[in-house]
């Protein structure tokens, strides 16, 4: 491929997410094939400011594919949300001669590599990593797969625990913003009701949703609530339905950081290193300031304004089969 760019610099930042070393590999073993350098910048833009930066060959990123977390590190930095930090930045980034950048990482990584752009012109594509499966212009984000798999595993072993002794399980999964965690993992595992950000619900409309199984005779019941859910966490729903029935024996499981971690499944590995190929192609191609997506099975190039102006919509046709499979 004929392009400038001699230098690729990748990194992660925002929170981790399983398969983030898949697409780290990737980047780096196809800006090789294409006969460029590739430097890793730890920690993310904190290492990028401090000009942390590490060349990575073909061999460095060997018996990583398989492992959750990220090699490169990554790091929250408030630093690099002033003009001054990403002078520093970018400042660094010259000194090594590199001359574009592969980010992994959320939406605020994707803020500051789109400021950063702006100000110094150095093309720039970000990937989305992030359990969350929140960014808009992706059916999936790297991460989403494994954490929802974590999350359906566990369900599965509550679910023993619920039918044996006619327990009501509230268990909540990860998502501030987004309730794709919960409403795929709890389609997945059969739960009875699911709460999440995105729906209109009410507490009353979940306590009779549970009352409706004691008169069908359900004596064991889940309901998976996404931790930003807007009628309270997993803790408070269960205390507000203890309060009011004491018909439930009720219990409570956060599964929290544990979604986070892990060996990514194959779908995680998959998308991760399609997506690690497709941005090196593209940077060398021309596209930049955008977020490489996969749509219908189809990678896509997303110019920055269009992910960061609207939502991950929720998927309503899994909202409706939730609905009907939990009578
Ligand atoms: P996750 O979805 O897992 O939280 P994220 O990428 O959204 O990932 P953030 O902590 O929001 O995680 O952002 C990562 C880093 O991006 C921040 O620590 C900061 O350095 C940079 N960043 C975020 N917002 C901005 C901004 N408005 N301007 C410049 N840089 C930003």
């Amino acid at each position: 491929m004929s392009s400038s760019i001699q230098r690729i610099g990748v990194f992660t930042s925002g929170g981790d997410a399983p398969g983030m070393n898949a697409a780290i590999r990737a980047v780096v073993r196809t800006g090789i094939f294409h006969n460029k350098e590739v430097y890793g910048i730890m920690q993310g833009y904190e290492g990028m400011i401090e000009g942390d930066v590490v060349k990575l060959g073909a061999r460095s990123v060997g018996n990583i594919l398989q492992r959750g977390g990220t090699i490169l590190k990554t790091a929250r930095s408030e630093e690099f949300k002033t003009k001054e930090g990403r002078k520093k930045a970018y400042d660094e980034l010259r000194k090594v001669g590199i001359d574009a950048l592969i980010a992994i990482g959320g939406d605020g990584t994707f803020t500051g590599l789109h400021a950063l752009y702006h100000e110094f012109k150095m093309p720039s594509l970000c990937i989305p990593g992030t359990i969350d499966n929140d960014i808009a212009g992706t059916d999936y984000t790297i991460g989403f797969d494994t954490a929802t798999n974590t999350a359906v595993e566990a369900i599965d072993k509550i679910r023993d625990t619920a039918l044996s002794h006619n327990r009501l399980f509230f268990i909540e999964v990860m998502g501030r913003n987004s309730g794709y965690i919960a409403l795929y993992s709890g389609v997945a595992g059969g739960a009875g009701a699911i709460i999440i950000p995105e729906s209109e619900t009410s507490f009353d409309k979940v306590y009779d949703l549970l009352t409706a199984g004691e008169i069908t005779n359900k004596r064991s019941n889940l309901v998976v609530i996404a931790e930003g859910s807007k009628i309270g966490g997993a803790n408070e729903i269960a205390r507000k339905v203890a309060e009011r029935s004491s018909y439930f024996d009720i219990k409570v499981t956060i599964l929290g950081h544990l979604q986070r971690g892990g060996s990514p499944t194959y779908f995680d590995r998959v998308l991760a290193s399609r997506m690690g190929v497709a941005a090196v192609e593209g940077i060398l191609a021309g596209e930049t300031d955008a977020m490489v997506g996969i749509r219908d099975n189809k990678i896509v190039f997303n110019p920055f304004d269009a992910v960061m102006n609207r939502p991950h919509d929720i998927d309503h046709d899994m909202l409706r089969i939730a609905k009907i499979l939990s009578i």
